[in-house]
């Protein structure tokens, strides 16, 4: 496989350009964290302390041909149900007030919308996929001008480091009484043998 050109540096959580790449137990724990078999995962771009899969990036468009703009998936269970607690609270509602009353926040979450299409671009790219025109300007999660999905912008910090996703930042920082990214949460049972 030559998906990984040498120049890119991953700043995603607990990941390395040596652990960018999925290996079979990958595929296999993200399999069993979101009860079906995962298809065209094409990097790991975050890491458990353990060294679980986090998130899965996933071509930008599927084998069968459907364009998927959702790059970053969050597939760590604790993670995505800790991101339900806050949905359901209505989290993303304040979020979205806060880009028409700050600026700075609102350039910042537009940042990261292009951060997001570039990176899925780049990934596109390294895939041989190339360009998507059916998605094309369109992120995930309600980027730039809602915060629709906190998966969706947690998804994106996870993968890319701080300081790049304002939203998915303040989700990280909003999960931690559930998970942080310094303890692992997973459960043994992913990583057991295939029967
Ligand atoms: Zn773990």
């Amino acid at each position: 496989m030559t998906n990984h050109p040498t120049d890119h540096v991953p700043h995603g959580y607990g990941v390395s350009a040596e652990t960018l790449a999925p290996t079979s137990q990958d595929l296999l724990v993200l399999s069993r964290q979101l009860g079906r078999q995962v298809r065209d995962v094409v990097e790991i771009p975050a890491r458990c302390v353990c060294g679980n899969p986090l998130v899965a990036a996933t071509a930008p468009r599927l084998s069968n041909g459907t364009p998927f703009p959702t790059v970053f998936y969050l597939a760590h269970p604790v993670i995505t149900q800790a991101a339900s607690r806050l949905e359901a609270a209505g989290l993303m509602y304040r979020m979205t007030d806060r880009i028409a009353e700050e600026p700075e926040t609102a350039r910042a979450y537009e940042a990261a919308h292009r951060n997001y299409l570039a990176e899925r671009e780049r990934i596109g790219a390294a895939t041989g996929i190339g360009e998507v025109p059916e998605i094309e300007g369109i992120s995930a999660g309600g980027m730039p001008t809602r915060v629709k999905c906190l998966h969706a912008v947690l998804g994106h910090t996870l993968s890319v480091g701080p300081g790049v996703n304002p939203f998915g930042d303040e989700t990280l920082a909003a999960i931690e009484q559930w998970w942080t990214p310094e303890q692992c949460a997973c459960d043994p049972a992913w990583r057991d043998a295939e029967d």
